[in-house]
């Protein structure tokens, strides 16, 4: 799989010296989408002219002795929550029927400048909530190495359309694990940033202290070479780091001699599949023979993470979704009072498993009710902190499985929102911490699908963390991608 034409910096380098052009680059790329996406459905919206047009651009520009930026002439799938300007962008759900947005997200700025060629919006589980893309209103997209299966979620089009060779990049967006756990189901690498260190201006909100967006990419190498263009500080979102971007492509040869890796062992029992922690242990072997210092490490706080994000996440989305409201954005039913058109409104555009947030959230802030759950929340969010520091005193890196079990069929989990909501549990910690993680693929579970193991690091550890995948990645190639 991932089976596209090529890396996206060899792309980039052989636009930029004119040995290929931009052009033919995009027309490759859609005559995959061409070829599988009506089988996959990865995306909301193929922008098959525009990319072209911009192909063109930059060709032009490299004809005229310009350096259209490290990404030129490299395809792009953005997930669908990502603000485009006058372009639809629908988080997959009816609400936002029609909206254009009047503006560009910073990261959108930020891969036009460095000469990225957007190729379409990508699928996603409406509003981003969601662990396999069913929840979108618009159906699913499979999994590209089983189309029996889910690819993941909330980013499941951004992971298929990497693994299809659609793109050799996509962008995400991870609140609880939206990044790394579909890209493990679909055997990809994905990283969730450092929270503050990508611009979330134009990142439709869904949990404002947990969101971060990040990059898919078939490689290590690529995924370090999209982050280094999306991150830095952006005076838009407060919540950015006000820090110059540190190299990451060019550090990760550096390996793991002497690193310190801790395997937490609190995430190899508690319902993860058998094969998932093979394959955790044949990694933390893995980065052993190559020099790494590994023992196992208990976070105990971990395995609150799960009850803790499902108050917080609904609580802050039950208020970032009341701007839907039939004024201002997409779709608006009518009625015959303004109340009465809000609630027609909202009941036609959101889908069960936003409402259910909506309720969710909405009842854990209600007074009375607040200090019990969503205060209770918050200081559990707290003990996870102490936890991973007194883990990162000893440890330079923290390894675990990024999903339960490899990718699971379309159907089996959508009757019962709690199994749902359980793939989440080792890639939670991390956003509540604020702290960056990725997912790298690492061979294969009994069933022959893509597993992935987690790579976590503190807070603006993002170069050991890479190092760590590049590491998994060159060991598991050694192996001949070997289960
Ligand atoms: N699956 C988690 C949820 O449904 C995480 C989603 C996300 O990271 N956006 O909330």
């Amino acid at each position: 799989m991932s089976g596209g034409p090529g890396p996206a910096s060899a792309i980039a380098a052989a636009v930029r010296s004119g040995a290929r052009s931009a052009r033919e680059v995009v027309d490759e790329h859609l005559r995959v989408i061409d070829q599988r996406e009506p089988e996959i459905h990865a995306f909301n919206l193929v922008l098959a002219e525009k990319a072209r047009a911009r192909a063109d651009e930059i060709d032009r520009r490299v004809a005229a002795g310009d350096d259209p930026g490290p990404l030129a002439g490299v395809p792009i799938a953005l997930k669908d929550n990502l603000a485009t300007r006058g372009i639809a962008t629908t988080c997959s759900s009816r609400i936002l029927e029609g909206w254009q947005p009047p503006y560009d997200a910073t990261v959108v700025e930020r891969l036009a400048e460095a000469g990225a060629i957007v190729v379409g919006k990508t699928n996603l589980d409406e509003f981003a909530m969601g662990s396999s893309t069913e929840n979108s209103a618009f159906g699913p997209t499979r999994n590209p190495h089983d189309t029996s299966r889910v690819p993941g979620g909330s980013s499941g089009g951004s992971a298929a359309a990497v693994a299809a060779g659609f793109a050799p990049l996509a962008l995400g967006s991870d609140t609880g694990g939206s990044i790394r756990q579909p890209a493990a189901l679909c055997g990809v690498v994905g990283v969730k940033p450092t929270y503050g260190l990508v611009s979330r201006y134009g990142l439709v909100a869904f949990a404002s202290s947990l969101d971060q967006i990040g990059p898919f990419a078939a490689t290590v190498a690529d995924a370090a070479l999209l982050l280094e263009v999306i991150a830095g500080h952006d005076p838009r979102d407060a919540t950015s780091i006000p820090r110059p971007v540190e190299q990451l492509a060019a550090r990760l040869g550096d390996g793991v001699e002497g690193l310190r890796v801790g395997v937490v062992s609190d995430l190899l029992t508690e319902g993860i599949s058998r094969d998932v922690v093979a394959r955790t242990r044949a990694a933390a072997d893995a980065l052993s023979a190559a020099g790494a210092k590994v023992e196992e490490v208990s976070v105990p706080a971990v395995t609150l993470g799960l009850s803790a994000y499902y108050l917080i996440a609904p609580a802050e989305a039950s208020s970032n979704l009341a701007r839907f409201d039939g004024v201002r954005y997409g779709l608006r039913v009518d009625a015959p009072t303004t109340n009465e058109m809000m609630v027609a409104t909202r009941t036609a555009g959101f889908g069960d498993e936003v409402k259910r947030r909506i309720m969710l959230g909405t009842y854990a802030l209600s007074a009375g009710y607040y200090d019990a759950f969503y205060g209770k929340a918050q200081r559990v969010r707290t003990l996870i902190l102490r936890d991973f520091a007194a883990a990162y005193e000893r440890f330079d890196v923290l390894l675990s499985p990024t999903s339960p079990t490899t990718a699971f069929a379309l159907g089996d989990k959508t009757a019962d929102p709690l199994t749902m909501y359980l793939n989440d549990v080792c890639t939670i910690p991390s956003n509540l911490a604020g702290h960056p993680a990725m997912s790298v693929p690492f061979g294969a579970g009994d069933d022959g699908l893509p597993v992935g193991v987690q790579v976590m690091a503190p807070a603006l550890g993002e170069v050991a963390m890479l190092r760590t995948g590049a590491v998994l990645e060159a060991a598991l190639a050694g192996q001949g991608g070997a289960r």
